[in-house]
């Protein structure tokens, strides 16, 4: 996959191209991240890229010029034409099931906004998607970007070293992780679950099946919605209501 972000702070984001697990995918060639300096397509001598908004008001905006011309200098390179994602408060709210969609495509583009936000023309004109990382206000579109290339390369074929690893994982599923343990067994007085040590791998299974199950019903009981259960985990979570006092709403 290749991912080209367009941005006034590109070296924002270099240092975690070479990092951790978007830094092995990198490595390893499964993704190529390229980063784009809007303010080089610019026209203005002082290299300005944005003005005043229309209508008055607080700040500044993101002219469209300047942000069409690099787009248009990535379809120059050629290759896959890419899907372009505007980085935007306003957007649909990143989740797991998305990004794995994402992961699928063979190219992105990221537009990262900034001041009080980017001019709608170029947006109507080159945005396919708007992707908000939550419902609160950042300053620029550059953290949002970051957030979301981790997610996607994650998601990537080949980046983890496990892809059973993955799958375990809170959200891949719908439900959350269950509690996990590392040595010592004994810390603190606190032990560890018992199972655990048991070597009893169907055991061992289960049990982690069913704190996945009390984790998602305790701290997002909405996600029990949406997931899918077999009649024997709907049962489980039957009881593990009645043991709480019917306490958990979805
Ligand atoms: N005036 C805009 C509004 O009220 O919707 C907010 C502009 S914000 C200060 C500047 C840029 O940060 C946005 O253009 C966007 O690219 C990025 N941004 C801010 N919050 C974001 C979020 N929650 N998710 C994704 N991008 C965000």
């Amino acid at each position: 996959m290749r991912i080209d972000v367009m941005t006034l702070f590109p070296e924002m984001c270099e240092r975690v191209y070479t990092e951790s697990i978007v830094g092995r995918a990198i490595k390893k060639g499964i993704l190529t991240v390229c980063s784009r300096n809007i303010r080089e397509y610019s026209d203005n001598k002082h290299r300005n890229v944005d003005d005043t908004p229309y209508g008055g008001g607080e700040g500044m905006l993101m002219s469209a010029e300047p942000i069409y011309r690099c787009y248009q200098s990535l379809l120059a390179e050629g290759g896959n034409e890419p899907h372009v994602i505007y980085m935007s408060p306003k957007g649909k709210v990143l989740t797991q099931q998305r990004a794995k969609e994402l992961a699928l495509l063979p190219r992105l583009a990221i537009l990262c906004g900034h001041y009080e936000g980017v001019d709608q023309r170029v947006l109507d004109e080159i945005v396919d998607e708007e992707i908000s990382i939550g419902d609160y206000v950042l300053t620029g579109g550059e953290l949002p970007a970051l957030v979301l290339i981790d997610c996607v390369a994650r998601m990537l074929e080949g980046t983890l070293s496990s892809e059973e690893g993955r799958a375990r994982e809170s959200h891949y599923d719908g439900l959350l992780e269950y509690p996990q343990y590392t040595k010592p067994a004994l810390w603190r007085g606190h032990e560890v679950p018992e199972v655990l040590l048991s070597g009893h791998h169907e055991n061992i299974e289960r049990w982690r099946r069913e704190m996945s199950l009390r984790e998602t019903l305790q701290k997002r009981p909405d996600l029990l919605l949406d997931a899918v259960l077999s009649e024997q985990e709907k049962n489980f979570l039957a009881q593990l209501r009645q043991s709480c006092g019917g306490n958990h709403e979805e």
